[in-house]
C-alpha cells in the first residue's frame, strides 16, 4: 500500500543520508522549494555539507547521533543504496523514510534484485548465484563463457567485478572478489546501454524522463545522451519496464533502471542490468535539459507533493562527467557558450572520482 502522507510545508526539514554529489544536488533542489535540509554522512569531507546549514558527521550505526538527527527532520531520504539495513530500520521506526527500507533490501542484493525483476516477467542477463568456489564451477557450467562475476552486495562503478573468459582461473577470480556471495552473469553483447529515470509520487503517479543512452569508460559513466538512439516502440517498452518496477516496489521518489539493448534476430530486446533506488548520474542532464529535474521530482515525492510535469527541453541533451583530472579543464568549459558546468566542490581530483559534469542542450 502506498503510504500517503500529509505534504510537508515549506520550512519543514528533509533529512538526507549520505553526503556526496547526489546529496548535494538533492539539497540544492530542496532549498529551491523552500525546505531545510539536514545531511547525515559518515565522511568528514562530504561535499553536500557545504550547501546546508545542518549537518551531522557520524557513523551510520551511531544510534545516539542518528536519534538526534531524526529529532530535527520531518522526512528522510538517501542518496546511496548501501545504507545498512539496521540503520534503515532505525530511521523508518521513527520518521517517514522514502524510498522504503523494503526497497533497499531488494536493491542492495544483486540476486534478490534479479529475482524480483524476473518475477515481473522482465528479462535480465542469465545469472546464477554463487556462494562458494564449488558453486562457481557449477555456475559456469550453466551460464557459459564469457561471463562476469559480481559481488552480490556493495558493488558500484565496476568495483567487485571481474570478467571471465575461457581458460581463466576460477579460483583466482573468486579470490579477487573477496570470496563473498556473488552472482555470475552471462556477458551480454549489447548494442547500447540505456537507462530510464522515473519518479513516482506518494499518490502513485509516475512520470518518466526520456530513455537515456549511456556510455561507460573504465566502468564509470562517461556520457549520457537523450534521446537514446532507439525506436519509439523500444523507448516505450523501456518506460513500461521502469514503471512496472516502480509500481511493484511501491516506490516513492526517483528510481533509475539500467538496461542493455541487445539484438535478438532482427529485433531488439531489453535486459535489465541494475536498479538504482535513488537519483542517478544518468539523470543529471535534467537539471539543465528538462522542465523539472530528477532532484526536484525526488524531493517533491519525499515531501508528499505532486510530481511536476517533466519534459525534455530541446532536440537533444548531452551530459559528460568530469572524472578525476578532467575537472582541471574547467576554465575552457567556463568559456564555452551554452555549456552548463556543475562542479561538486570535492577538492583534490583523484583518479576515477566524479568531480563534476557538464551539460549541453541542443535546442
Ligand atoms: P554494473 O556495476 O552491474 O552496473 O556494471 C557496470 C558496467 O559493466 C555496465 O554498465 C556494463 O557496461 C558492464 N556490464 C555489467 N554487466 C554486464 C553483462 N552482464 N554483460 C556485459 N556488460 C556488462
Amino acid at each position: 500500500m502506498t503510504v500517503l502522507h500529509k505534504p510537508l510545508a515549506p520550512d519543514a526539514t528533509i533529512g538526507i543520508l549520505g553526503g556526496g554529489q547526489l546529496g548535494r544536488m538533492l539539497a540544492l533542489a530542496a532549498h529551491e522549494l523552500g525546505f531545510r535540509v539536514h545531511i547525515y554522512s559518515d565522511k568528514k569531507d562530504s561535499c553536500a555539507f557545504d550547501v546546508v546549514r545542518n549537518s551531522t558527521c557520524a557513523p551510520f550505526d551511531n544510534w545516539a547521533r542518528l536519534a538526534d538527527f531524526l529529532n530535527t527532520v520531518d522526512a528522510v531520504t538517501y542518496e546511496f543504496e548501501n545504507i545498512p539495513a539496521e540503520t534503515a530500520a532505525f530511521v523508518a521506526a521513527r520518521k517517514p523514510l522514502f524510498p522504503s527500507a523494503d526497497v533497499l533490501a531488494t536493491t542492495q542484493d544483486r540476486v534478490a534484485e534479479k529475482k524480483f525483476v524476473n518475477s515481473l516477467k522482465i528479462a535480465t542477463a542469465p545469472y546464477a548465484p554463487v556462494n562458494t568456489s564449488t558453486e562457481l564451477s557449477a555456475a559456469f557450467a550453466k551460464i557459459g563463457m564469457p561471463a562476469i562475476l559480481k559481488t552480490a552486495r556493495m558493488g558500484y562503478d565496476g568495483k567487485g567485478q571481474v570478467k571471465l573468459d575461457k581458460g581463466d582461473d576460477l579460483g583466482s577470480a573468486w579470490r579477487s572478489i573477496g570470496e563473498k556471495p556473488a552472482v555470475l552473469e552471462g556477458f551480454v553483447k549489447f548494442e547500447r546501454e540505456i537507462s530510464v529515470v522515473i519518479a513516482r509520487g506518494a499518490d502513485g503517479k509516475t512520470i518518466a524522463f526520456d530513455p537515456v543512452e549511456n556510455v561507460h569508460r573504465d566502468h564509470i559513466l562517461h556520457t549520457s545522451t537523450v534521446p537514446a538512439k532507439i525506436t519509439p516502440a523500444l523507448a516505450k517498452e523501456a518506460v513500461n519496464i521502469a514503471t512496472k518496477i516502480a509500481k511493484a516496489l511501491n516506490y516513492v521518489g526517483v528510481l533509475a533502471v539500467e538496461m542493455f539493448v541487445a539484438k535478438k534476430g532482427a529485433k531488439r530486446e531489453l535486459l535489465v542490468n541494475e536498479i538504482a533506488p535513488r537519483v542517478h548520474n544518468s539523470g543529471h542532464w535534467t537539471i539543465d535539459g528538462a522542465t523539472a529535474s530528477q532532484f526536484e521530482q525526488h524531493i517533491r515525492a519525499v515531501a508528499g507533493w505532486p510530481l511536476n510535469a517533466a519534459k525534455r527541453i530541446g532536440k537533444s541533451v548531452a551530459m559528460t562527467n568530469l572524472i578525476g583530472d578532467e575537472v582541471l579543464g574547467w576554465e575552457k568549459l567556463a568559456k564555452e557558450p551554452g555549456a552548463s558546468v556543475h562542479l561538486y566542490g570535492k577538492g583534490t581530483a583523484k583518479a576515477g572520482r566524479k568531480m563534476g559534469h557538464v551539460t549541453r542542450v541542443k535546442i
